[in-house]
């Protein structure tokens, strides 16, 4: 399946003005929906601690106040399964936020956020209050902003890869709902839904209104790539799948992780996690995000 579309719905497709040359980036961009029923990414709240504790008597009788003072909080990650990585991360209490609210997948203002197509973002028409335009080179008329922290560390990236040789420029990144909901329109109105759903996120379903992903090109290999699958070969794409996690980002569309993601690989699109998450999910070889947080795939919409 590779080659024939890399849409990223996230929707790297077209500019920030929806306007943008679909020529020029067919194939791009633009999830599919892999098909399958089964979209059931409903976050597993954690249940019950499931540290071996001793057997209290057989007699099973309740046993309720018996919390061994050193069974780590299981509340750690809101939306995380129990047991899953990101919670073994957060247990070791090194990369827990000041700011505990943000340890919250549900939460837009967290860097943990999760976006899918089971997972919109709440409030829908959710806009960061931090936004700015991190200074680094860019690859296209509207390269946009990012919230400040993942601004930040995207400055700190592009300098690194320079550094050795690879020359990142910023394509595309935050995308307000108004815009997506323009462009993913602009979608219907020429192909119909069910084919837009295909090249173009859903407004509020796109990571890139987070403030969080980025999409990046290559300077040096030229635009040929830009948002398709060949852009695998260049060597943007292979520095930032061996150190964006040093960064805080993740490569957010693997091959081979399709069903979870939801969208055909995007070796282009990136998104800001933090340092430790990215770097304990690269450590770990975890493929996406979905499995870092014990969820179950998101390969379509409900
Ligand atoms: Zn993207």
């Amino acid at each position: 399946m590779v080659g024939a579309l890399a849409l990223d719905a996230s929707t790297d497709s077209a500019g920030p003005s929806g306007a943008a040359p679909a020529s020029a980036r067919s194939g791009t961009d633009a999830s599919q929906v892999l098909s399958s029923p089964t979209a059931s990414a409903t976050p597993t709240h954690d249940p019950a601690p499931s540290a071996k504790q001793k057997p209290l008597s057989a007699s099973g009788s309740s046993a309720s106040p018996i919390a061994p003072a050193t069974t780590p909080a299981q509340t750690l990650v809101k939306g995380a399964a129990s047991g899953s990585p990101i919670q073994k991360l957060f247990a070791t209490g090194s990369e827990v936020p000041s700011d505990k609210k943000l340890l919250d997948i549900f939460n837009p203002n967290s860097s943990l956020v999760l976006v899918n197509k089971t997972h919109q973002l709440s409030p829908l028409k959710y806009a960061p209050k931090d936004l700015r335009a991190p200074a680094v080179a860019t690859g296209s008329q509207e390269p946009g902003a990012l919230r400040a922290e993942a601004a930040a560390a995207a400055e700190r990236m592009f300098t690194a890869a320079a550094a050795q040789g690879v020359n990142l420029t910023l394509m595309s990144s935050y995308r307000s709902y108004d815009t997506q909901f323009n462009l993913y329109n602009s979608y219907v109105a020429k192909k119909g839904a069910a084919a837009a759903d295909t090249t173009s996120a859903r407004p509020g379903f796109s990571e890139h209104q987070t403030g969080l992903a980025i999409d990046i090109g290559d300077a040096a290999a030229g635009s040929a790539c830009d948002f398709t699958s060949c852009f695998a070969g260049n060597p943007a794409a292979q520095w930032v799948a061996a150190h964006a996690h040093d960064h805080g980002f993740v490569v957010r569309y693997v091959p081979g992780a399709e069903l979870k993601t939801g969208y055909l690989a995007e070796p282009w699109h990136l998104r800001y996690l933090g340092v430790g998450a990215a770097q304990d999910m690269k450590v770990r070889g975890i493929a996406s995000y979905e499995e870092y947080l014990g969820l179950p795939g998101s390969p379509g919409y409900k």
